[in-house]
Formats: structure tokens, C-alpha cells, sequence
């Protein structure tokens, strides 16, 4: 374990530049690199997750507004899924709510970007994850100039100006960037290719997107750049294995959770009556 936070250690300092290229996609910063005792750590902290959740859940039933929402972002195969599995998996299914955002429908896009994700936030008491998420609007729209540049130019301060906005309305924000080489995501892709049980998620425009690897790139270093601020910081995860990014991600989320300081609600109920009536 790290005498850092994990949270520490892969916070993109607010103001700071990125440059992808020299952050090692197979490091694995705050573990002794052994895959074994990593995964027992994660399974350690279900007990501990899963109080904090309860805790969350307790005071969102209490008249809290506090929750939290999880933005994970990544290329094709970084893992998302993988790690919203582990993680999520570790804690009461009942205070989650999982999204998933592929390409916007009609109807979201005759609305602003940022419209479709305010419509499933996260309710008070809630733990929320985005597979992906508004940032794929200064992604995929600007690598493929979906939206003209003058208006995805404006979009980074917009999503700074709602995600501090969240945060004034108690959504405790933890985003996730996963960050995969290109010869990893080759890998990933070819064994999607061999195995039955993974062709339902090939999408032939993934391998074609991989010519676009350099522009991804850039687009991912102009948001960590721009969007890690104070009351929304970017962590940036290793993530060629996938070991460490669960226990990247479980970690992160167990700081973000104790970081609230979450107690049992105490509700002024009158106990000795109550005692006395079921006695009766
Ligand atoms: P997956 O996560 O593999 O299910 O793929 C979802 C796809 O939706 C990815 O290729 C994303 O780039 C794409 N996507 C997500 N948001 C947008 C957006 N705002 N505009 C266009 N494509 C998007
Ligand atoms: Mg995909």
C-alpha cells in the first residue's frame, strides 16, 4: 500500500500540463506490481465499500443530497466495463445506477450535449457510473469534427461550469481516465476477434478509429488539461493491466467515499416509546 493516497498519486494536478506519452501505460503506481496480492487487497475492501455505500444510502434516505458520480473515460478495451464489474460489484446493487452512452439518439441531440447525462444523474444517497460519458463530446466529436469546432471549442468550460454546479448540489465527482497503449488495445482486439463470447462487442469502426490514435491522444491530453479542476479533478489510470486498474478504481472510489466523512443518520425518533410499545 501506498503511504500516498491513491487519490494522490494519480490526481492530474488542476492547471498542470499532460503529456501522455511519458506516463507508462503498464506502471502500476502504489502496489508492488504483484497481481496476486492486488486483487486480495480489492476483495478486502468490499467490507469496507460497501459500509460507505450503506452510510451514503442511509443519509440520501435521511434527507441528504450528497452522492456520488463516477465518470469513467477510456479508448475502445481499457476497460470500463471491466472495472465498473469489479468495483460495483463489490458493493449493494440497490444503491447504484450504471449508465452506459453510446452515440446520442435524434431526440438527445436536438437537445444541448449535456442534456441526456443530467437525466440520469445519480439520486441523493446513490452511487453513479458513466461507461463513457459528456466528455465524449470533446472526443469523438472533436477527433471527428461531429459539431463544428467553434462550438465543441466551448464545450470545456461548459462542462466545468456544470460539474461545479453538481458539486454545489452534492454530487461528489470521481473521473476516471483509463489510459491503454495502442499495442495493448491491438491485443485486446485480436482476442476479441478469436473468442464467440466477445464478437457481440466488436463494432468494425473500432479497429478503423485506431487510425485516429494520435488525435484521441491529443483530445484526451486537452481535457485533463482543462477539466481536472478543484471540485472535479482527472485521476489518470494505468490501465494495460487490468489488475491494477480495479484496484485503481476500488481505491479511488473507497478515498472518495471516506473523504465525505459519512456517519449513520440519527434521527430523533423516540426510541423508549417505541421499546415500550413492542413490549406491550
Ligand atoms: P461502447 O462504449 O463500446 O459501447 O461504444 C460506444 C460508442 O459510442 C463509442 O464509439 C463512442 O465514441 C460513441 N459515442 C459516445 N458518445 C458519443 C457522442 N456524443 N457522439 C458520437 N459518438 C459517441
Ligand atoms: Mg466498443
Amino acid at each position: 500500500m501506498a503511504d500516498r493516497s491513491v487519490g494522490d498519486l494519480l490526481r492530474v494536478t488542476p492547471g498542470s500540463a499532460v503529456r501522455l506519452v511519458d506516463v507508462d501505460t503498464r506502471s502500476t503506481p502504489g502496489t508492488d506490481g504483484d497481481k496476486v496480492t492486488a486483487a486480495a487487497q480489492v476483495d478486502a475492501l468490499g467490507p469496507q465499500l460497501a459500509l460507505l455505500q450503506e452510510q451514503l444510502y442511509a443519509e440520501g434516505r435521511t434527507g441528504g443530497r450528497r452522492r456520488v458520480l463516477v465518470v469513467l473515460q477510456g479508448m475502445d478495451t481499457s476497460g470500463k466495463g471491466g472495472a465498473v464489474k469489479r468495483v460495483a460489484g463489490l458493493v449493494n446493487p440497490a444503491g447504484l445506477r450504471i449508465h452506459g452512452f453510446g452515440p446520442p439518439t435524434p431526440e438527445e441531440l436536438a437537445h444541448d450535449f449535456l442534456w441526456r447525462f443530467e437525466q440520469v444523474l445519480p439520486p441523493p444517497g446513490a452511487i453513479g457510473f458513466f461507461d463513457r460519458s459528456y466528455y465524449e463530446d470533446v472526443l469523438i466529436v472533436r477527433v471527428h469534427d461531429l459539431v463544428p469546432q467553434a462550438e465543441w471549442e466551448t464545450r470545456y468550460d461548459r462542462i466545468n461550469a456544470w460539474e461545479a454546479k453538481l458539486a454545489e448540489q452534492g454530487v461528489v465527482l470521481l473521473k476516471v481516465a483509463l489510459h491503454l497503449s495502442p499495442e495493448e488495445q491491438r491485443a485486446r482486439l485480436l482476442a476479441r476477434l478469436d473468442d464467440p463470447a466477445k464478437h457481440w462487442k466488436i463494432n468494425p469502426s473500432d479497429i478503423d478509429e485506431r487510425g485516429h490514435w494520435p488525435a484521441y491522444q491529443l483530445a484526451y491530453q486537452l481535457l485533463l488539461e482543462r477539466c481536472s479542476t478543484d471540485v472535479a479533478p482527472w485521476h489518470l489510470v494505468p490501465a494495460d493491466r487490468k489488475w491494477y486498474r480495479d484496484w485503481a478504481l476500488a481505491h479511488l472510489l473507497l478515498e472518495t467515499l471516506q473523504g465525505m466523512k459519512l456517519s449513520w443518520p440519527t434521527p430523533e425518533l423516540d426510541f423508549e416509546g417505541m421499546r415500550a410499545a413492542l413490549h406491550a
